[in-house]
């Protein structure tokens, strides 16, 4: 699985303290935008999150291009509604040489059940590439494609969005493999806004898990944000 930032609004955290500072101030958010030093945006952002007012940090975008993961993956990540998605068609793109197949570690470690994994998906794949020889649509051939076929998605979501997305997909309640693709874009959105996603992730992170019977029993350390720039 490959994750890459591929962009983002410059100086997100500057942008959303502005926006969240402006709500207060006689002067505009161009001039606040200019003054706000490294602490107020840190109180500012900080105040924005432990009180659960997250509206501010809509202004903050972001883009990533994710490759490698299956459909199933993808199906999940695309349950997010407040994001825009583009993912390669399996009705437009035509795969005749080579598809991809995701295995699960636990496939993985299993050579007689990899075994058998893998000849399934071969199987469907040559399934596949026949009815396209025979002239059958991309779009109907694909019935045969398994859910473990590889995609390439870019997706855009939003700092809020994104926030939530990590609540829920970081947890590991989360299945494995968007659970790793949620990991991954916590770590690129963190090196660009790391105030806003200091303690991005699962619940547990932040005070009690809210899964009742279904709680993983493993709370992560809470993480206690920084209250002053160093
Ligand atoms: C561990 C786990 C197990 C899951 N199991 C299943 C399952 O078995 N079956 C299944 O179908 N799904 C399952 N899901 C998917 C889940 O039900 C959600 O569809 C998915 O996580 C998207 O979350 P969301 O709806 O909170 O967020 P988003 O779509 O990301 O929206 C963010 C927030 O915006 C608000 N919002 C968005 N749209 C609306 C709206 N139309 N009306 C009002 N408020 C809105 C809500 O507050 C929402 O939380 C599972 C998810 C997880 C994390």
């Amino acid at each position: 699985m490959q994750v890459k930032l591929l962009e983002h609004t410059p100086e997100p955290e500057r942008v959303v303290a502005a926006a969240a500072r402006l709500c207060y101030a006689p002067i505009g958010a161009d001039q606040l935008f200019d003054k706000l030093t490294k602490k107020e945006i840190r109180k500012l952002l900080n105040f924005l999150i432990e009180s659960g007012h997250h509206s501010a940090i809509e202004h903050a975008v972001f883009t990533f291009a994710i490759e490698g993961i299956s459909r199933a993956c993808s199906h999940q990540l695309v349950r997010h509604r407040l994001a825009s998605y583009s993912q390669q068609s399996q009705r437009y793109v035509k795969f005749l040489d080579k598809l991809e197949f995701v295995v699960p570690k636990d496939i993985k470690r299993k050579p007689n059940l990899r075994k058998l994994y893998e000849e399934i998906n071969e199987k469907a794949f040559e399934g596949y590439k026949k009815l396209i020889e025979e002239g059958v649509n991309p779009e109907d051939a694909r019935y045969l494609l398994p859910n473990a076929a590889e995609t390439k998605i870019v997706v855009t979501m939003n700092a809020r969005e994104l926030f939530h997305f990590f609540t829920l997909r970081c947890c590991d309640r989360a299945q494995w493999e968007i659970r790793d693709l949620a990991n991954k874009m916590l770590k690129e959105a963190k090196k660009i806004a790391p105030i806003i996603f200091e303690d991005a992730g699962p619940a547990c992170l932040r005070g009690p898990c809210p899964e009742g019977p279904m709680i993983c029993g493993n709370p992560r350390k809470r993480i206690k944000r920084k209250k002053i720039d160093k």
